[in-house]
């Protein structure tokens, strides 16, 4: 059971981790601190943000489904559509 006291042990612990990424600028800034704690990337930029936003990249999540099922259709002798459906 995630207790009140897990939670907060852990926030302080990923807080302090993050008082040096980034080249430390959230250091002295409890704000910024807490954002980068709740997620890593500062900003959405063309190098932090999803990268199907910037260059139509497919996910990992969906490259592994690609891959897993003409993979499948392989094993199992079916024709691969190409992930259609
Ligand atoms: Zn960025």
């Amino acid at each position: 059971m995630k207790t009140l006291s897990l939670r907060r042990h852990h926030e302080r612990r990923i807080k302090e981790r993050m008082r040096s990424y980034y080249g430390g600028y959230a250091r002295n800034n409890a704000r910024a601190l807490g954002k980068l704690a709740q997620s890593r990337s500062p900003c959405s930029c063309w190098m932090c943000g999803n990268p199907r936003r910037y260059s139509g990249e497919s996910t990992l999540q969906e490259r592994r489904s690609l891959c897993f099922d003409a993979t499948e259709a392989a094993l199992t002798g079916d024709e691969y559509d190409g992930g259609t459906g």
